[in-house]
Formats: C-alpha cells, sequence, structure tokens
C-alpha cells in the first residue's frame, strides 16, 4: 500500500481531500481543479476551497444547509472571523481583530474632503471605476451611464462626473440613483468622460503600449467593469483589469457572480447601495475587497508555478498520463498551476 491511499486503496486529493478508487482519477481531478496556494483554505483542516463560498459552506458560516465539517465549524465558531473566515490563535485575538469590521464612507464627507485636497495626480497604481445607469428605450431597461467616479487607494474621489446621455432617457431610476433631468443636463459628454477615464487609468502611458507591458498604467478595480467600459464606450487590457464580480474566490459556487451588495455585506461588514446610490459607494467597496484579497498571505513558489500557464486551460503541460500517476498527491499538488492570477501576486 502506497503511504498516500487510504487502507481502501483510495487516493486522496492533497488539496480537497476528495477520495478517488483510481490514481488515474485523481490526475483527471487534478487536472481539471486547478488548486494552487492561492485558493481560500480552511484555517482549521486546512482544505483548500474553490470559493470563499465553498470556504463559509465547510465552516459553517454560510447560508447553506450543505453539511459542514463539524470540527472546523466548532473551531471557527469559538475563534473565526466571520468576515474573512481566518481563525485567530485565541478568543482574545479574535477578539484584537474587529477592526475586520469596515463601516460605511458617507460620500458627502469625501466630496467636501476632496474639495479641499490638492488635485490627484491619479499615480495611485490602482484605481476603482464606478458607473451609475440611467433607462432608455420604449420600457426604459436599456442602460445609459450617468454618473461616473474614480477613487484612488486612500479613497479619495479622483473624477467625479454627471454624464449628458446621447440618447432620451426613459426612465431616470430616481428611487436609486436619485438622479434628475437637470443633474444631466449640467452633466459632461459620454465622450469627455471617457477621454478623462482614460487617461487617469493610462497615467500618462502610450495606449498601444499598455495593450502588453504595463509601464505607468493603472490597475483598473471594479464590479463588473465590462458593463461600466463598455458604457463609456472604451476598454482596456483584461491583464489590468481587477473585477469583484469575476474573480474566482469571490464569485459562487455555481460560477456565477455575486452582486457588490452582498460581496460587501458578507466580506466587508456594512451595507451599501440603499436609497440614492453614490457610485462613490461601489468604488470604495470595490477597492476594499480589491485590498482584502490583495493582502492574503499566500505561500509563494516563485517562478511560474504561482500564474496561470500559458494555455490557461491546460493543466500539467509538460507531463505524460503515465509520470503523473506515479507521483504522490502532494507532488501533483505543487505542480498545479492556479487558472486565474491571484491579486496577492500584484506589488
Ligand atoms: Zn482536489
Ligand atoms: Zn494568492
Ligand atoms: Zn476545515
Ligand atoms: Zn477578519
Amino acid at each position: 500500500m502506497d503511504s498516500w491511499s487510504d487502507a481502501h486503496g483510495r487516493h486522496r486529493c492533497a488539496a480537497c481531500f476528495r477520495q478517488f478508487n483510481k490514481m488515474e482519477h485523481l490526475v483527471e481531478h487534478m487536472r481539471a481543479a486547478r488548486h494552487s496556494p492561492h485558493e481560500p483554505r480552511c484555517g482549521v483542516c486546512g482544505k483548500h476551497c474553490r470559493s470563499f463560498e465553498a470556504l463559509r459552506d465547510h465552516l459553517g458560516a454560510g447560508g447553506s444547509t450543505l453539511p459542514k465539517a463539524a470540527s472546523c465549524a466548532g473551531e471557527f465558531a469559538a475563534r473565526g472571523c466571520k468576515l474573512c473566515l481566518r481563525v485567530l490563535a485565541s478568543a482574545a485575538a479574535l477578539q484584537a481583530h474587529r477592526d475586520c469590521q469596515l463601516s460605511r464612507t458617507p460620500p458627502m464627507a469625501r466630496l467636501h474632503h476632496q474639495q479641499q485636497a490638492q488635485a490627484p495626480q491619479g499615480g495611485g497604481r490602482v484605481l476603482a471605476l464606478g458607473c451609475k445607469m440611467v433607462g432608455a428605450g420604449s420600457d426604459g431597461s436599456l442602460d445609459v451611464v450617468a454618473r461616473v467616479c474614480v477613487v484612488d487607494e486612500q479613497e479619495n474621489i479622483v473624477f467625479e462626473t454627471f454624464v449628458k446621455p446621447l440618447i432620451p432617457v426613459t426612465h431616470y431610476r430616481y428611487e436609486t440613483t436619485g438622479i434628475r433631468p437637470e443633474h444631466l443636463r449640467e452633466g459632461t459628454t459620454v465622450k469627455s468622460a471617457q477621454r478623462r477615464v482614460q487617461d487617469l487609468l493610462l497615467n500618462g502611458e502610450q495606449p498601444w503600449k499598455a495593450r502588453t507591458s504595463r509601464g505607468r498604467a493603472n490597475l483598473l478595480v471594479g464590479h463588473g467593469l465590462d458593463h461600466d467600459l463598455n458604457a463609456l464606450g472604451m476598454d482596456y487590457p483584461a491583464y489590468l483589469k481587477r473585477d469583484t464580480a469575476t474573480y474566482p474566490p469571490l464569485m459562487k459556487t455555481s460560477k456565477l457572480s455575486n452582486s457588490l451588495r452582498f460581496l460587501t455585506h458578507t466580506y466587508l461588514g456594512y451595507d451599501i447601495q440603499t436609497g440614492h446610490q453614490h457610485p462613490y459607494e461601489d468604488c470604495v467597496a470595490a477597492m476594499r475587497l480589491y485590498h482584502r484579497m490583495k493582502r492574503q498571505q499566500h505561500p509563494r513558489r516563485g517562478g511560474g508555478a504561482d500564474e496561470p500557464a500559458a494555455s490557461a486551460d491546460q493543466a500539467f503541460p509538460a507531463w505524460r498520463q503515465r509520470e503523473l500517476e506515479r507521483m504522490t498527491p502532494e507532488e501533483l499538488l505543487r505542480l498545479s498551476t492556479p487558472d486565474y492570477q491571484c491579486w496577492c501576486l500584484d506589488d
């Protein structure tokens, strides 16, 4: 009997602990799972989970009725943080960890502060974008951008404007946007908003250069960025985007996106998008989620092992099936590369 198979000859995945009757099945699982040290992990048993939602279920902290891991759930209930899901060393350490819970920043306070602050240079290396849409078309269901906000890493507003839509607005969605016709009449054109956002993001870098190498260009954080960028009629290189709607650890187990409102409530501990919604709040929430993800301490393996393989859908490209089947589950895990770029790798 091999040391890594159990008394029944089953082979256990070193990351998610699933068991397989045959080694070839484990290899197949490892090809699909793309386990890595960058996955969310249980602070008690070390199990890797595909998403924080799956980890919450494992710890008995989610809303799901899936069977939790009883011993892990017990430890978590005693000294685990319900927001970042870390298991602290003691109840006292958990108490000291209270600042994990963030509170809502009133946008008006920041707006006022902004007026007195020096004109920001947009050199924060990371900017968050948020847009609010109003409705056009016969039934008002067509989204057109009406308000744009860009926030830096210190949560200062770098750019904020109302936008004059190109086509007639049929629904101002006043209950959620707080936007009235007179706001938009004073607004800037979509074109000039787009140009300003583009300038802030590129930060002096040439657009054609930023397509392949970052240079001075800023990372762009947001929630559902493609929707916002489309509305502004612009694009931005995918490798510079950090989207909380499509980042695998923040997605549902079903691989659908969570809402920003849900993510903020669940992982930052406060509520947004109540009453009239200012895009500033969305920018700040996305930026805070980004920071929380970025500051995770994952063991680095170095080289290319932390990054998705060049051919992103292929795991273990350099190895033959036979060779893989002779490896231990731990060896397989060491060779496994993730299929997304972990934000902890951002400098
Ligand atoms: Zn696994
Ligand atoms: Zn990581
Ligand atoms: Zn566990
Ligand atoms: Zn925490």
